[in-house]
């Protein structure tokens, strides 16, 4: 091993505090001598009161405090740039990592009541589905947990600022959950401590592309979290056309994952549906859809294809639309389309690309 490949000594880089667990970091500080309910009132302070620093910790012991501001880190998380929508209802927040790396964040509001942080579980994405932005710009890394947890501890903080409060997340930025699978499952499980967030788990939303080993393995995990699945096309050919990752699983093997996870768990599923104008938005691709779906406990969303600059397909119109929301809804099986947001700001699904000079040249 060259001198420059050496690892760093973990005992001179300070612990980021949100990469902890509670057991963790329970540990850590039963390690420092102090009585187990100093992790508990730390936990809170991080969690619950969503505190920025050490010195508004006033319960724990000024040396505790010291130790740690020497020793630890709250945040790796440095806001560059927000931008808000001009419907008032979505912000994008950019995020740059220790390393240089570019994340995003979006909040929206819904219905008045519903405040929703939309994370993003890595920097870029290793799965290349042609039409998204995070696909196109490749993978960079995949988050650590409190890389994700913090998004939406941030956007906790920005809403309780304004006396309102987090109530929903859905991992649906940038990034493939399932290729992240513990560091995501990590987070869900931060994020509905009740002792801290206290996000119930019916309003945490998972989506995934399609990786059947994990949605067999997320089955297992006891959770009420809502999973969706990206599906976009209803044969084999189609599908593998958008999204290169259905070489490696076909539909075949997908829906079988899909039927056991609903079988385990009892729950509904959602399958989203990026309608591209011309190309899966036609009356054969509802009915062949309908027959692919029909009798399983499920949803369909449709989401109005949004622009990208890698990839030239348009948004379907209202009017097929409807027609295929109709053909859906003929097998029995619900169908609505989802309300586009932020498109303005680059903030819809599927255009979150981390790179400034896009932002700015889009503002
Ligand atoms: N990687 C996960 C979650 C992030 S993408 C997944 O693919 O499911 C969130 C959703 O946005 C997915 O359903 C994805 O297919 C969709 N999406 C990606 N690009 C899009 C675009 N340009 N227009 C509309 N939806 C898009
Ligand atoms: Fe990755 Fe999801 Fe984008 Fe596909 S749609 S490239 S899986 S973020």
């Amino acid at each position: 091993m060259s001198l420059n490949n050496l690892p760093t000594n973990p005992m001179n880089d300070p612990v980021y505090l949100p990469d902890l667990g509670r057991d963790e970091l329970t540990t850590l500080i039963l390690g420092w001598d102090q009585p187990r309910y100093r992790a508990v009132q730390l936990w809170e302070w991080l969690y619950h009161r969503k505190v920025d620093s050490f010195d508004r910790m006033y319960t724990l012991p000024e040396r505790m405090r010291q130790r740690l501001a020497a020793e630890t880190v709250l945040t790796r998380l440095e806001l560059v740039q927000e931008l808000h929508s001009s419907d008032g209802e979505t912000s994008k927040y950019l995020f740059k990592l220790p390393d240089g790396q570019l994340i995003e964040t979006v909040l929206m509001s819904y219905d008045g009541v519903r405040r929703t942080a939309c994370i993003s579980t890595q920097a870029g994405c290793a799965m290349g589905c042609v039409f998204c932005a995070t696909g196109q710009m490749g993978f960079a890394r995949n988050l650590s947990h409190g890389e994700i947890v913090e998004q939406a501890l941030h956007m906790a903080r920005i809403l309780e600022a304004d006396g309102e409060r987090l109530s929903n997340v859905v991992l649906m930025g940038m990034g493939e959950p399932f290729h992240n699978y513990e560091n995501s499952l990590n987070t869900i499980r931060v994020l509905t401590d009740e002792t801290g967030l206290n996000i119930g788990q019916r309003h945490i939303t998972v989506s995934t592309v399609g990786l059947v080993p994990a949605i067999y393995q997320f089955a297992e995990e006891e959770l009420q979290v809502k999973l969706a699945i990206s599906l976009h096309a209803a044969t084999d050919e189609e599908r593998t056309s958008l999204l290169p990752i259905n070489k490696r699983w076909p539909l075949n093997d997908l829906l079988a994952a899909v039927r056991a996870y609903i079988a385990k768990t009892g729950r509904r599923v959602t399958f989203e549906w990026a309608s591209i104008a011309g190309e899966n938005d036609t009356a054969k691709q509802a009915h062949s859809l309908g027959n692919l779906l029909v009798g399983l406990h499920c949803h369909v969303n449709l989401i109005p294809l949004n622009p990208t600059s890698g990839y030239d397909g348009k948004p379907a119109n209202p009017h097929h639309l409807n027609q295929f929301v109709n053909i859906v809804e003929s097998y029995g099986i619900p169908c609505t389309v989802r309300v586009r947001r932020g498109i303005d700001i680059h903030a819809g699904c599927g255009q979150l690309k981390a790179a400034l000079a896009g932002l700015q040249h889009s503002e």
